[in-house]
């Protein structure tokens, strides 16, 4: 059995069948059948059990920058690092991603999250996602539109039975710096360089986020919810300060993390697990946490939020039992 602590960012003691890493495409030409898992670096997943497969850890590496008239075309290889590469750009002027600095884990999961932050997605400068079918055994690559980008969600989450291995992605960045500042700690700001900016979005996250190199964790442990706008405007009668986002869709966007933290439960511990204290929104590994303490505190958050709001929260990690992803309800 091959240990998995290095594998999942909340630090588990969880192991796998075996572990590959893949460092190109003819690597992913000679994987065995038979129950396998894709992982990045780990940042976004928790694991219920020892995992009864192979995982196969994303190492594959390269970066390409492309000048194409008013854009540049970055591609990049899907087990790069998502911060490394945002530091390679910025350190080349390129600007574009630095909304997403410090977001721990790879450029390859980048896209199945459709990872978020500070008011921007990945999806919005996908170009193209390139990637190896495991069950059809040849590459394949899906544009923009195809790649089916949501809130927290794609094509690549919502159809796991596939097993697309994704080796490479492009992405489309503009040669004009426009810093994207409609967030708090962003707004009235002037920076001149993609440089600055990305030092202030690292600046922000390090005041209010644990690093998972020092405190096990896997960021936001559940999507913020969305609700109509008359549950909206009942919860502000009864909460003047809650704050509300209204969405393109008519729905109106809630803070998980600020629902949490009403509801009781910022800076808790349940046996080894706990929420961090300047953010509710994450659940953290406070010392040699086991799966299922990590789950039952996630499920009593979620009861507080329930009974307080009458709001059912959902995960937005991925979770991994021994035979593959299992659902939430399931646990
Ligand atoms: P925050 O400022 O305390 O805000 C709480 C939530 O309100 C955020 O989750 C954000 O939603 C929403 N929000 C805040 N200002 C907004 C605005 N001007 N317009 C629309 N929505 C707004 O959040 P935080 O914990 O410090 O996090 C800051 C950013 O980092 C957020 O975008 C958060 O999503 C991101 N983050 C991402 C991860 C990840 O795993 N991808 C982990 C931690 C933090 P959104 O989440 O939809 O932006």
């Amino acid at each position: 059995m091959q240990d998995l602590s290095a594998y999942n960012s909340f630090g588990l003691h969880v192991r796998a069948e075996d572990l590959i890493m893949i460092h190109s495409v003819e690597d992913l030409k000679k994987v065995p059948g038979g129950q396998v898992l894709i992982l990045g670096r780990g940042s976004d997943v928790l694991f219920t059990d020892d995992y009864q497969g192979t995982v196969l850890v994303n190492d594959i590496r390269g970066l390409q920058v492309e000048e194409c008239g008013d854009d540049y075309l970055i591609k990049a290889g899907g087990g790069l690092l998502l911060d490394g590469l945002i530091e390679d750009l910025v350190a080349r002027n390129i600007s574009g991603l630095e909304n997403l600095s410090a977001i721990p884990g790879t450029v390859g999961a980048a896209p199945i999250q459709n990872v978020g932050a500070y008011g921007m997605e990945i999806g919005q400068v996908v170009e193209s996602v390139t990637f190896y079918d495991l069950d059809r055994r040849c590459a394949g690559s899906f544009d923009k539109e195809q790649c089916e980008f949501g809130y927290r969600n794609s094509y690549f989450k919502k159809h796991p039975e596939r097993r697309l291995f994704i080796t490479e992605i492009t992405l489309r960045l503009t040669r004009e710096f426009k810093p994207k500042l409609s967030y708090h700690g962003l707004e009235g700001h002037i920076f001149e360089t993609p440089y600055q900016l990305r030092e202030q979005i690292i600046a922000l996250r390090r005041k209010k986020l644990p690093d998972p190199k020092k405190v096990g964790n896997a960021g936001s442990f559940f999507k913020n919810p969305q609700v109509s706008t008359e549950k909206a405007q009942d919860l502000k009668k009864i909460y003047p300060d809650i704050p509300l986002y209204p969405q393109a869709d008519g729905t109106v966007k809630l803070a998980a993390g600020w629902l949490i933290d009403k509801a009781g439960c910022r800076n808790i511990t349940h046996g080894r697990a706990g929420t961090w204290e300047s953010q509710a929104l994450v659940i953290v590994n406070r010392g040699g946490a086991c799966p299922h303490e990590i789950v039952a505190l996630a499920k009593y958050i979620v009861c507080e939020v329930m009974n307080r709001f009458s709001i059912i929260l959902e995960p937005e990690v991925r979770i991994y039992g021994a035979r593959g992803e299992v659902s939430w309800n399931s646990l």
